[in-house]
């Protein structure tokens, strides 16, 4: 082989992989990733969107009612808005788990548990997820009626009793929202006294059907092929409750153990701004941008993450701009 020849087969090389790369690969499908979805196509740029799911927290709200636009709307309804702006665009996710994020040289390459894909810029928006109690019967009796989503399951409950573990907003809501279904509501909660919004409080303590048990922790979830009731410990003292349904609603864990980029002590990635060039939601590895939940930005709310995402995608097409060699815009 002559060594023209061994050049150019090294420059077709490089301009397949070259094809292959993509500007940008935004992780996550919750508000955040879903904003930034619709900014890349409106700038036309090569983008994935790789996600577990579709509207990730914001699904699971049972009612919203702070989100600009929309005075009363359900998580499931909001998502579906969202998902139509998107098929508009002909945006479409594809369902996969991050597993890693690494940088090669200027390229990124992020792996899931099918394939790996290469690109310029990344813009991770995996949000949290619902933080588990670890008791037993919990893994067991997932989805035979044990759920981490109130909206999502609640009117397969009518009639019947519920437990709801959690006292914070999440689960005063899913409280209030439950009661409008089923025949009794359990409300249990480990601090001597339910928190959350004083609002939501008073709607939960003013609410006949919800039954509030502070002080307490679960000790066990019931049943062999279904949910039959569970134990938990008061003062010292187990006692067994009766119930067709738990719904867990103690918090939740950020997504960010696939990257190795500065985090808080929560987990959250740290994002910043650059004094130089303005750009925002940059992270410690240039070329990886985080927006939403999953960085450290103090407020956790819908129209915060989609505000987020869109601040991400503008940044990210800056930097992929400049990776092209180009003059900001
Ligand atoms: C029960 C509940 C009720 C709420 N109610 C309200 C409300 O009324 N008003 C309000 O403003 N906010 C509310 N919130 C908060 C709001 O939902 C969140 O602030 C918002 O959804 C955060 O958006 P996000 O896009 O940053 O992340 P998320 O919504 O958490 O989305 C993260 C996305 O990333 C995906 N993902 C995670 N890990 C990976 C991975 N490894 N690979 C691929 N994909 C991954 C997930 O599948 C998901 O699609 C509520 C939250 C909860 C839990």
């Amino acid at each position: 082989m002559t060594m023209s020849t061994v050049i150019l087969v090294g420059w077709l090389i490089f301009l397949k992989n070259l094809n292959k790369m993509y500007d940008l690969i935004i992780i996550g499908a919750g508000p955040a990733g879903m904003t930034a979805a619709i900014y890349a196509a409106r700038r036309k740029i090569k983008f994935l969107i790789l996600s577990l799911d579709v509207g990730g927290q914001m699904s699971w709200g049972s009612e919203i009612e702070n989100y600009p636009g929309t005075t009363h709307t359900s998580g499931i309804e909001l998502t579906r808005s969202f998902q139509e702006h998107m098929r508009v665009y002909g945006i479409k996710i594809k369902t996969e788990e991050v597993a890693s994020i690494t940088k090669k040289g200027k390229k990124i390459v992020v792996k899931t548990k099918k394939s790996s894909y290469d690109s310029k810029a990344v813009i991770i928006a995996s949000g949290k997820s619902p933080k588990k109690l670890n008791v037993l019967g919990e893994e067991n009796l997932l989805g035979k009626g044990l759920s981490y989503c109130a909206a999502c399951d609640a009117p397969i409950y009518k009639n019947k009793a519920v437990v709801i573990v959690g006292g914070g907003n999440s689960g005063l809501g899913a409280a209030l929202f439950l009661s409008k279904y089923s025949k009794k509501v359990y409300l249990l909660e480990a601090m001597p006294k339910i928190t959350g919004e004083a609002y939501l409080r008073d709607k939960v303590l003013k609410n006949r059907k919800i039954g509030v048990i502070t002080g307490a922790k679960v000790k066990e979830i019931l049943g062999k092929n279904f949910v039959t009731g569970f134990i938990y410990e008061k003062d010292g003292n187990e006692k067994k409750i009766g119930v067709d349904g738990i719904f867990v609603e103690v918090g939740l864990i950020t997504k960010a153990d696939f990257v190795k980029v500065k985090k808080n002590k929560w987990g959250e990635i740290m994002i910043f701004r650059s004094t130089k060039t303005h750009d925002e939601n940059l992270t410690n590895v240039s070329g990886i941008f985080a927006a939403g939940d999953v960085t450290d930005i103090p407020a956790k709310q819908i129209v915060v993450a989609a505000g987020e995402g869109c601040k991400a995608a503008l940044a990210a097409f800056d930097y992929i701009h400049r990776w092209d060699g180009k003059i900001k815009k």
